[in-house]
């Protein structure tokens, strides 16, 4: 069997049980940004079945990822998923709570794709990993159109929810160090690149 169909398989899983792992068109621009911009470590906050950490691994052979998983079932079955695509040596699978995690590894990229509570805290905890010109990608900005929507007919906690999310934009938005460019693909990505001096402004260019 040839990776493609493995991939086909994973999202028909996800699909069927409901896991939300990263849509087409975002999976595909987050490949390519690895690809081009030469990215070689990656950690990842929520791994869910491990689609978007081995279609990352796929986007170049130089590519490693680290990925973090709380939910033991889905844990379980992203190891196989990273078994059958053979790609154990380069992808590192964790069972934990991200935010009981603590390594002292640099990476060039970090992936914010699990609780959306809690993405600042995973921001701040994670930038002492990230190294002095990586990048901080953040998945489900848009959070399915919700975010800068009415909120008056959400029950409490949803409401709760998209306020944290609009706060957590504001925060990037505000961010001295780093600068950060929102992409309305799949369900809003973020691309937050740490600043080379708090005067730079465009980043991306040099
Ligand atoms: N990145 C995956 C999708 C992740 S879905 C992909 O696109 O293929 C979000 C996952 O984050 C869920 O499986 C959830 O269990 C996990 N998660 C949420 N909060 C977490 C935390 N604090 N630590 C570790 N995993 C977390
Ligand atoms: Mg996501």
């Amino acid at each position: 069997m040839d990776n493609e169909y493995y991939i086909k398989q994973m999202e028909k899983y996800a699909d069927e049980k409901g896991v939300p792992i990263m849509e087409k068109d975002g999976i595909v621009f987050l490949s390519e940004f690895v690809k081009l911009n030469k990215i070689k470590n990656i950690l990842e906050i929520g791994t869910a079945i491990g689609y978007s950490a081995i279609n990352m691994a796929l986007a170049d052979e130089d590519v490693n990822v680290t990925t973090i998983e709380r939910d033991k079932t889905r844990y379980i079955e992203a190891v196989k998923n990273v078994k059958k695509l053979k790609l154990d040596d380069r992808i590192t699978l964790i069972l934990a709570d991200a935010l009981d995690f603590n390594t002292s590894e640099m990476y060039d990229l970090i992936f914010i794709d699990a609780a959306k509570s809690q993405y600042m805290k995973f921001f701040t905890k994670f930038s002492k990993n990230l190294k002095p010109r990586g990048y901080i990608v953040t998945d489900n900005i848009k959070f399915h159109g919700l975010v800068s929507s009415d909120k008056t007919k959400m029950s409490k906690n949803l409401r709760q929810l998209v306020s944290k999310l609009e706060r957590y934009i504001v925060f990037l938005k505000d961010n001295k160090e780093y600068k950060t460019r929102f992409f309305d693909i799949g369900d809003g990505v973020a691309i937050s690149r740490r600043k080379k001096n708090e005067q730079e402004e465009n980043t991306y260019e040099n």
